[in-house]
C-alpha cells in the first residue's frame, strides 16, 4: 500500500483528499488527513458575524462529515515533519509515515508577534475578526458601542483574503448608517500598502469607494506597537493613530511546525513551484492553499482552482510522468461593499483585475469591478456552494484558469468622488 498523507483538513486539504480518493485505487492507496480538531470553519463567514448576519452555527460543521468514505481522519496537533525520513510526528507522540505528503495547514493570525497587540485592551477595545472567537467577541462589542474612532488595520502582508479588512470597513460604514449613528463614528483604514489594495487598478477603485463613504485612508503604516494605555497604534516612522475601537488583522503566519521542520520561509510558508505546488527540495512533498508561498492571494478561491490543477498533476507525478498542468495564480475575490452590494475581482499571477462578466463571458451573471446586488447574492450563495459542492470535490462550472474572454482592457472606472477631484 502507498500512503498519501494530507496535513490540514481545511478548505484545500479536504478538497485534495475528496478529489483524489476516487482517482486512487483503494487497494493500492491509503489517504490519511490530519487536523487538530473536528470543527471545519467556513472562514469567509467570520466577516459577517460582527454585524449579526451569520451565527457561529452557520459557519462551523464537523470535518468528518465532509471527508468521503475511504479517507482516514486523524485528529491531533502536528509537531513536525521529518522530510528525509518521510515521517510526521504528532504532538501526542504518534508517528505517521508517508510516501507522498501534501501540506495544507493554512495560515493563522498571530497577535503576539506585535508588541502590545494581545495586551490588556485585547477583547476590550482591540479585536480581530480572523478567528471565530474574535468575530463573536466583536459582535458583542458592536451591540453596545456608542461610537468614536474606529480604526480598521492590517499589520503586514500577506494576509488571507486581502479584501476582508476593506469589506469590514465598508460593512461597518453601512452598519452604523443603518443604526443612525454614522455621524458619531470616525472610520480610518490603516494599511502597510501604499493604497487601499494590493493590485494597482483595484486599489484605485477601492480607494475611491473608501472616499465615497468618508473613510480615511492611512497608507504605508508599518506598525511597531499598540500602546494600550494611550490607545494608539504607533508606526516605525513614529506616526500615532488614536482609537476607541481597533479592529486589526494581526500578522498572518503559516503553522509553527513548518518552521520547526525547517521547511518554511521566515513566515513559515512552504516554498513550492508556483505552477505545480511541488517542493523544490523533496520530490514527494507538495504544499497547497494558504500554507504555500504562492505569489497570489491567500484565498479559498485560489485553493479551489489550485486543487483542480494539483489533482491532475499528482496522478501523473506518482506514475513517474511529467506534470502537464500549470497553475496560473487564478484568484477571484468578492468585495462586500455594504447596503446589499458587492464587487468581484478576478486576476492571476500576470493579469490585473479587469472589468467584464463572470463566470460566463458576456452573460455573467456576476459583474467584475462594479458594485452590484447580484455580486452580493453570489457571495452569500457561496456558503451553500462551499459546503455542498466545493468541499465534497464536485466540479463547479467555472474555469480553473483565468479567462480573458469578454474582458475589457480599459482604464479603471473613476469613482464619483475622484471625478469631482479631477474636475
Ligand atoms: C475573515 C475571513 C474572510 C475570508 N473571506 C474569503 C472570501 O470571501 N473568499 C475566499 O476565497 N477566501 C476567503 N477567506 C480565506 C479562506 O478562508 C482561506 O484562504 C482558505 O480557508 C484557505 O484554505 P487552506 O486549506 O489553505 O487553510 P485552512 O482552511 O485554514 O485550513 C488549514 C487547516 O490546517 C489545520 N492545522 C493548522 N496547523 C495545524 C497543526 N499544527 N496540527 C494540525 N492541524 C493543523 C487547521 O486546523 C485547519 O483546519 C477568508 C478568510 C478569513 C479569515
Amino acid at each position: 500500500m502507498k500512503r498519501l498523507l494530507v496535513l490540514g483538513a481545511g478548505t484545500a486539504g479536504t478538497m485534495v483528499a475528496n478529489k483524489l480518493r476516487p482517482a486512487l485505487a483503494t487497494d493500492e492507496w491509503e489517504i490519511t488527513v490530519v487536523d487538530q480538531d473536528d470543527s471545519h470553519h467556513y472562514q469567509p463567514g467570520y466577516l459577517f458575524i460582527p454585524f449579526g448576519v451569520y451565527t457561529s452555527e452557520e459557519v462551523v460543521k464537523p470535518r468528518s462529515r465532509y471527508l468521503s468514505a475511504g479517507i482516514e481522519l486523524v485528529l491531533g496537533g502536528i509537531d513536525r515533519v521529518l522530510p528525509e525520513e518521510n515521517l510526521v510526528k504528532l504532538a501526542d507522540g504518534r508517528d505517521l509515515a508517508y510516501d507522498y505528503l501534501v501540506i495544507a495547514t493554512g495560515t493563522r493570525p498571530c497577535p503576539d508577534e506585535t508588541p502590545g497587540m494581545a495586551g490588556e485592551e485585547w477583547g476590550k477595545s482591540v479585536f480581530d475578526f480572523y478567528t471565530l472567537e474574535g468575530s463573536k467577541a466583536l459582535a458583542e462589542k458592536l451591540k453596545t458601542w456608542e461610537g468614536g474612532r474606529l480604526v480598521v488595520h492590517i499589520t503586514e502582508m500577506p494576509i488571507k483574503c486581502p479584501p476582508a479588512p476593506l469589506e469590514f470597513a465598508f460593512l461597518a460604514d453601512a452598519f452604523f448608517k443603518e443604526r443612525k449613528m454614522r455621524h458619531r463614528v470616525e472610520i480610518t483604514f490603516v494599511t502597510p500598502l501604499d493604497g487601499a489594495f494590493t493590485k494597482p487598478t483595484a486599489s484605485r477603485l477601492l480607494g475611491g469607494m473608501l472616499d465615497e463613504r468618508g473613510i480615511a485612508l492611512e497608507p504605508d503604516f508599518y506598525i511597531e506597537r499598540v500602546d494600550n494605555e494611550a490607545k494608539t497604534i504607533v508606526s516605525y516612522d513614529e506616526r500615532e493613530i488614536p482609537f476607541d475601537l481597533l479592529v486589526t488583522v494581526p500578522l498572518n503566519m503559516g503553522a509553527a511546525f513548518v518552521g520547526r521542520s525547517g521547511m518554511g520561509d521566515e513566515l513559515n510558508y512552504v516554498p513550492v513551484d508556483k505552477h505545480t505546488f511541488l517542493s523544490p527540495h523533496w520530490d514527494n512533498v507538495f504544499a497547497i492553499g494558504d500554507a504555500a508561498d504562492l505569489p497570489t492571494s491567500k484565498a479559498g478561491s485560489v485553493a479551489h482552482f489550485a486543487v483542480e490543477v494539483f489533482t491532475e498533476n499528482f496522478l501523473q507525478h506518482v506514475k513517474g510522468q511529467a506534470m502537464t498542468r500549470s497553475f496560473d495564480g487564478h484568484a477571484n475575490c468578492f468585495v462586500e461593499s455594504g447596503a446589499g452590494k458587492a464587487m468581484l475581482i478576478d486576476f492571476n499571477y500576470d493579469v490585473e483585475p479587469l472589468p467584464g462578466k463572470y463566470p460566463f463571458p458576456g452573460l455573467g451573471p456576476l459583474t467584475l469591478m462594479e458594485e452590484r446586488r447580484m455580486n452580493h447574492w453570489g457571495k452569500l450563495m457561496f456558503r451553500w456552494l462551499y459546503w455542498n459542492a466545493l468541499l465534497p470535490g464536485r466540479r463547479l462550472p467555472v474555469p480553473t484558469s483565468m479567462s480573458m474572454t469578454g474582458k475589457r482592457k480599459v482604464a479603471t472606472p473613476i469613482s464619483p468622488v475622484e471625478k469631482e477631484k479631477v474636475q
